[in-house]
């Protein structure tokens, strides 16, 4: 794997890869790798000549310094993964190589902006689509990957590259979950034992309510949602939300796509998960 830490080497780097018409697959992450991020190169690997993976804690979407500090940086069992998982370039920069002081971004992203995460995280989504422009103008890939566990990002994004008619196809890739149902996170490492056991409410939450989703009971299905989450005992949930899958706003009878969405602290620890509950649209 080729490994670097400047944009300027790795532009021309690529270059040559554009210039024997190769097309470049891409999987921007913040590292600490699992299973979950090696799926997304797998999926890169089968449509593309060349895989790109990122690994860049990124500070502008951080809006808790503490929770910035806190993030796992496991760079050396990073490296080793995406060995074994084939993946051909890492770009792994220092801050100062991806941001210049006091640099100012605002993009209108839309109403979602301030939904769900939005609401628990503000700024973040600014701050995701500032390193992900500046990632996509970098690498200028073919084809970006991401997970359908930060489903919202995954919105917000698709609607940035349609916005700046950025020349990049966007593909959702599956959540991996360990065998007890617990969606995979970097966070995940943060969690005690105790914690581990307590967390696994969240995706029997959401099987729970895809198993009984009916369209003419939302509002009951999130009622026992919430019951469900609030009476597990080391668990504060910030939002259950069954919502539009286009909007996020919630969703009604008649809504098309709905997803479910959940975000809550595990002991100190912050973890999202979602299932849709009609099909994607
Ligand atoms: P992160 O390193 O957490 O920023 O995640 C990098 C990419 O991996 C994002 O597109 C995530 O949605 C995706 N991802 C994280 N966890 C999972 C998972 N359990 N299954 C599939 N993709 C994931």
């Amino acid at each position: 794997m080729n490994i670097f830490t400047t944009k300027h080497s790795l532009g021309q780097f690529l270059q040559e890869i554009r210039d024997t018409n190769k097309t470049i697959g891409f999987v921007p992450t913040m590292g600490a790798l699992h299973e979950g991020h090696l799926s997304l190169i797998e999926q890169a690997r089968q449509t593309n000549d060349e895989v790109v993976c990122s690994i860049f804690v990124n500070p502008s979407q951080f809006n808790d310094p503490k929770d910035l500090e806190k993030y796992p940086r496991t760079i050396e069992a990073d490296i080793k993964m995406l060995e074994k998982g084939n993946c051909d370039i890492l770009f792994n920069p220092p801050v100062s190589e991806i941001y210049d002081a006091n640099e100012k971004w605002h993009l209108n992203i839309g109403e979602a902006e301030h939904l769900l995460e939005g609401k628990f995280r503000p700024g973040h989504y600014q701050g995701v689509t500032q390193v992900v422009y500046k990632l996509f103008n970098i690498v200028k890939p073919d084809k970006a990957f991401f997970g359908q566990k930060d489903y919202q990002q995954f919105m917000i994004i698709s609607h940035m590259v349609k916005q700046l008619n950025m020349p990049v196809k966007l593909v959702m890739c599956p959540i991996l979950r360990e065998a007890d149902g617990l969606a995979m996170s970097s966070r995940n490492i943060h969690l005690t034992a105790d914690d581990r056991q307590h967390a696994l409410i969240l995706s029997k939450t959401l099987n729970w309510v895809k198993a009984n989703f009916s369209r003419d009971n939302l509002a009951g299905l999130k009622q026992e949602a919430d019951r469900m989450i609030s009476s597990e005992p080391g668990v504060e949930s910030d939002y259950f939300e069954i919502a539009d899958a286009d909007t996020l706003h919630p969703a009604t009878g008649h809504t098309k796509s709905i997803i479910a969405l959940v975000a809550a602290k595990v002991g100190k620890t912050r973890l999202i998960d979602n299932v849709f509950l009609s099909p994607e649209s």
